[in-house]
């Protein structure tokens, strides 16, 4: 590591919290490790971190992270030390035969919602330049499609948060719906407690009193998989209560009368039988929300991993459109992205229907556009595919090969004992990862690829402000960088040039493909990021002068053609898996503090494995007691797709109707063995946050 002190961004969520990394000489002469220093300039976290980015430097030096390239033997059958020309000679043939035999749609890409812009967009164009496939997909959409979904029909435009963080302590009022920041982004939790400390007021809807939750004024807790009914409710009794904004409605929107029809079906004692909030909450709600001089609505994976999550976030955009809670200072609707690149990952083109700059695959103009970008005839363009659960399904039947970047499907995706015997029945799999996840292990090559802080890269955080992570120190002998895999595999694939390793060179290129997009980068470089502690997209170049970026967004219009927002007419319905009589308990999922997403890297950090080293099954006392379970007692929570265990942790914080489980772990202990993967219709979002099940103590039959 260089001597100076590097300014930089954590490698986990998407709140991309500052940091600094030092180099510290080992006594032993053992090298240079690396240290994480406070960055107290860095305006979204002000220097905080919480305990996976303050430890995010051991994983760099760790014993288990991978420094060579395995390919799995034919005589032993398992992963062997193999050179880099063996592995991607390996991969490219592979690749090539299942496209000579099977056909181009036959090779698979799955990429994630960590890789940088510059990965994100290389991934994309890779399989639809290199490989020529319209099958890929990434595990953001499992975290972001629903809310994007219904931004891109409200707004015209998908960007999580359309205001800085720091507008929410300034703003009257805060519904934070489905999102516990104390324990997936703490840093970001002094916003709500500055709020407060202002006057304004914090309303959180959540079936559990979590640590966030206990810092409400009002705390809802609606039984999952029914925000779409409470929002409906609010929305119901605003008009009811006459604090609807008709000037609003008449100047800046479109579509009310469809939405106030449907919100009016929902009268409140219709939806305290089907939330379980009461009347007096609900009511006590709308006094706070409309009160307030400016209010916010803030989701998260709560309301929107769900069935029907583009419709529920957008009964919550009505309640701000019919209340004037949009496109106005210190008010609006925005979503609070999980993963470290879950805005920019969602814009460059790893989407199965999306091109760079948020243009849409099947616009013949973006298709031109982009295709002069990348020097190739649109027509060899391939279209939509799969949506990332579709694909996944897909794999072993036509899509006969997949190459995996920055994702473990067999930890992360719904129904996971499904899906992990769709990736061993592949033809090939070929994994890039930083340490043998439990995907990486079922490979034919694994390549081993370098961490944050050992390459350059942006990332664009919740806020849609776009930040630099820089290098910081050399990667370990044996390790290449994601982008050289790329560009060596495209050469070994016929196209020698357009898949440079250099991220700036690839930032470059980007910045072309996105100018005039929706999500328009071209004003943005590398320079400016660090001059100005990132910038706010869209930020168009401007000849002879600098946009100054749009950290706010729709304060004169919205992005839609005619500048008006749409309200979008939704109706309540069930989950796709209702309780039973076999299955009469709700299951809902969620994170930990100390744990990240799969766990891949978390789980091998001893500090964090310490703090958190497993799942539980959270439940009420009323339904322990009922079922006569005691604390720490092994549970098996089992649905019709099989089951997952841990011990019992009896909290009053959550309805007596649902038990909760943390999705960080393999193994028995992996929750998503059990989740359903219902799709949203729009969005084709799995419905992780809501599933019936039972509950079996393990050594006995079941109990409820
Ligand atoms: Fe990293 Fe997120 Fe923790 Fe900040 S809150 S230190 S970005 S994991």
């Amino acid at each position: 590591m260089r001597d100076e002190t590097i300014p930089t961004h954590c490698p986990y969520c998407a709140l991309q919290c500052g940091m600094n990394l030092r180099g510290v000489r080992q006594p032993d002469a053992a090298g240079t490790a690396v240290e994480v220093v406070e960055r107290p300039d860095f305006p979204v976290n002000r220097g905080a971190l919480c305990g996976k980015g303050r430890t995010s430097p051991s994983l760099l030096s760790s014993r288990v992270r991978l420094t060579e390239p395995l390919i799995r033997s034919h005589a032993t059958g398992r992963l062997e030390p193999a050179t880099w020309e063996e592995a991607l000679r390996t991969i490219a043939d592979r690749l090539r035969r299942t496209r000579e035999v099977h056909g181009a749609d036959a090779v698979g890409v799955f990429g994630g919602g960590g890789l940088t812009n510059e990965k994100a967009y290389t991934l994309g164009k890779f399989a639809r330049v290199v490989l020529g496939t319209s099958q890929i997909d990434y595990n953001g959409r499992f975290c972001m499609s629903s809310a994007a979904a219904a931004h891109g029909k409200a707004f015209g435009l998908d960007r999580g948060l359309p205001f800085p963080l720091e507008d929410i302590p300034r703003t009257g009022c805060v519904i934070l719906v489905g999102s516990n920041l104390a324990e997936t982004m703490p840093p970001a939790l002094r916003y709500l407690t500055e709020l407060k400390e202002n006057g304004g007021k914090l309303i959180v809807v959540d079936p559990r009193r979590t640590k966030t939750a206990e810092q409400a004024d009002l705390h809802l807790a609606p039984r999952p998989g029914t925000d779409l009914a409470l929002a409906l409710g609010l929305l119901h009794e605003v008009v009811a209560q006459g604090r609807t904004d008709e000037e609003f409605i008449a100047s800046r929107t479109t579509g009310w009368a469809d939405a106030r029809a449907a919100a009016m079906a929902h009268w409140p004692e219709l939806v305290e039988r089907i939330t379980g909030v009461g009347v007096p909450e609900l009511r006590e709600a709308v006094r706070l929300f409309c009160d307030a001089p400016s209010a916010m609505v803030l989701t998260a994976r709560g309301p929107e991993q769900q069935s029907k999550g583009t419709d529920t976030v957008s009964a919550w955009i009505n309640l701000c459109l019919a209340t004037g809670r949009a496109g106005r200072p210190l008010s609006g609707y925005g979503c609070l992205t999980g993963q470290g690149n879950g805005q920019g990952g969602r814009e460059h083109g790893q989407k199965a229907d999306q091109l760079p700059g948020y243009r849409k695959l099947d616009d013949p103009a973006a298709r031109a556009h982009v295709a002069e970008v990348w020097g190739v005839d649109p027509e060899s363009l391939p279209g939509p595919g799969r949506s990332a659960y579709e694909l996944l399904d897909a794999l072993g039947g036509d899509v006969k090969s997949l190459l995996l970047m920055g994702s473990n499907p067999v930890v992360s995706a719904p129904r996971a004992a499904h899906i992990e015997g769709r990736l061993r029945s592949l033809d090939f799999l070929a994994v890039a990862d930083v340490v043998l996840s439990e995907t990486a292990a079922l490979a034919d090559v694994v390549l081993p690829v370098t961490q944050w802080a050992e390459e350059s890269g942006t990332t664009t955080n919740l806020e849609g402000r776009v930040l630099l992570r820089r290098k910081a120190v050399d990667a370990p002998d044996g390790v290449r960088s994601d982008l050289e895999v790329l560009g060596a595999l495209a050469g070994l694939l016929g196209h020698e040039k357009g898949f440079p390793a250099d991220p700036e060179e690839v930032f470059e290129e980007l910045r072309r493909a996105s100018a005039g997009g929706l999500a328009d980068y071209s004003g943005i470089t590398y320079r400016r990021i660090a001059e100005e502690d990132g910038v706010f997209w869209p930020c168009p170049e401007k000849e002879g002068d600098r946009h100054p970026g749009t950290p706010r967004l729709f304060l004169d219009r919205f992005a839609t053609p005619d500048g008006l927002a749409r309200f979008v007419p939704v109706n309540h319905r069930p989950a796709a898996e209702e309780p039973d009589a076999e299955y009469p308990v709700l299951l809902t999922t969620g994170r930990v503090v100390a744990q990240y997403q799969s766990g891949a890297q978390t789980r091998r950090v001893d500090e964090l494995n310490a703090a958190a080293p497993g799942p539980f099954v959270e439940l009420h006392p009323q339904m322990a007691e009922r079922l006569g379970v005691r604390e720490g007692e092994p549970l098996a929570v089992v649905s019709r797709r099989g089951r997952a265990t841990g011990p019992a942790r009896i909290t009053t914080g959550i309805r007596p109707d649902t038990v909760f489980m943390p999705f960080h772990w393999p193994g028995e202990g992996r929750v998503n063995t059990v989740t359903n993967p219902a799709l949203d219709p729009t969005s084709r979002m799995p419905e992780f946050k809501v599933c019936a099940v039972r509950l079996e103590p393990a050594d006995r039959g079941a109990v409820a």
